[in-house]
């Protein structure tokens, strides 16, 4: 089993990582670009037993270190993500913490827990398995809270000799100062408009759907890939903005509360962006209702970023959604009419 093709557009990154010495590195961007598939391959790429340096290729993918990679059982990789994250992606938890979640003891974790984070600090000071060194992934970084930070911290300080730090984020400003002072930090290139849809199509994302959703991820890749998967409908997208001019919460029905305040933001940036005569990013312009005043989109923009704080917990989902259109409702309605 080999692993799978990174992405065309962060192949290039790959080769560029490995010619440089580093025992940390922080990769940044924002979300959709790949920071978790460019982490894992520069992993990957560390731990293989048959990579072939001069070609500054990554991993073989079919070495006995790559293997245990894709099978997800390499004794020299450490991977640091919120137990969510882990299951999203297939990585096993750990006994305890699966039982824990298997007994409804607790739900499965948002944050990097912090026991994690000392099994990951014993990982680094014990010796390589395999004797081609260690790897730890963190991703999301910035899921890491200030304890679980600062017990990284001082493993990236005092590094015992053979482990490498891969930090993978989609927000690198949440994070501590001091845990970016000691990386490298590397930012992940956008990808060029043909590649990402190219890509879209080897994943299986129907060719006349791929323009529309990559516009709905504002041109991230794997943003627009789960879109898909989350079966966003690329025409449904398009007729968002006027059914929200209706106050018509149907349109959103099928979204969690985060993904619509999401949806909202986009619809908000764009209107944004029209009033000061700028291009909008997420959806066509034809598809816009009229600008709303600047002040009216401002309050909006506060209002719905308050509400994202709460999203992933809200009381009652449905009365959310049904503020969360009113309130798009009664703004975008405000246009021509004074604040
Ligand atoms: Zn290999």
């Amino acid at each position: 089993m080999s692993a799978p093709a990174l992405s065309p557009w962060l192949q290039r990154p790959l080769a560029e990582l490995l010619r440089q010495r580093g025992h940390a590195w922080l990769l940044q961007g924002p979300s959709g670009l790949g920071q978790y598939e460019l982490g894992l391959a520069l992993a990957a790429a560390w731990l293989c037993e048959q990579r072939d340096a001069a070609k500054e290729e990554g991993a073989c993918g079919h070495c006995p270190s790559c293997h245990a990679i894709s099978v997800r059982t390499h004794a020299d990789l450490c991977v640091l993500m919120p137990e969510v994250a882990m299951q999203e992606l297939g990585w096993p938890l750990d006994e305890k913490s699966q039982a824990d979640i298997d007994d409804k003891k607790r739900k499965p974790s948002r944050e990097i827990r912090v026991e994690a984070m000392r099994d990951a600090v014993g990982f680094a000071q014990r010796t390589s398995a395999r004797g081609r060194g260690k790897a730890v992934l963190v991703y999301p970084a910035e899921r890491m809270n200030t304890i679980t930070a600062n017990a990284l911290l001082k493993t990236l300080e005092e590094p015992v000799g053979d482990v490498r730090f891969v930090l993978a984020s989609e927000a690198a400003w949440q994070l501590l100062p001091t845990i970016r002072s000691r990386c490298l930090g590397f930012t992940l290139p956008w990808p060029a408009d043909d590649e990402a849809r190219n890509w879209l199509l080897e994943q299986g994302v129907p060719a006349g759907d791929a323009p529309a959703l990559l516009r709905a991820a504002g041109g991230r890749p794997s943003d627009a890939l789960r879109l898909a998967a989350a079966g966003q409908s690329p025409k449904a997208w398009g007729l968002l903005p006027k059914a929200m001019v209706r106050g018509d919460v149907a349109a959103l029905a099928d979204h969690a509360p985060a993904q619509a305040i999401s949806a909202l933001q986009k619809l908000c940036h764009d209107l944004m962006a029209t009033g000061s005569g700028a291009a909008p990013r997420f959806f066509e312009a034809a598809d816009l209702p009229a600008v709303p005043p600047k002040v009216v989109l401002a309050r909006w923009s506060k209002s719905l970023a308050n509400a994202a704080k709460t999203a992933e917990h809200p009381f009652n989902a449905g009365l959310m959604l049904e503020a969360l259109v009113s309130e798009a409702r009664s703004t975008l309605n405000s246009a021509g009419r004074r604040p």
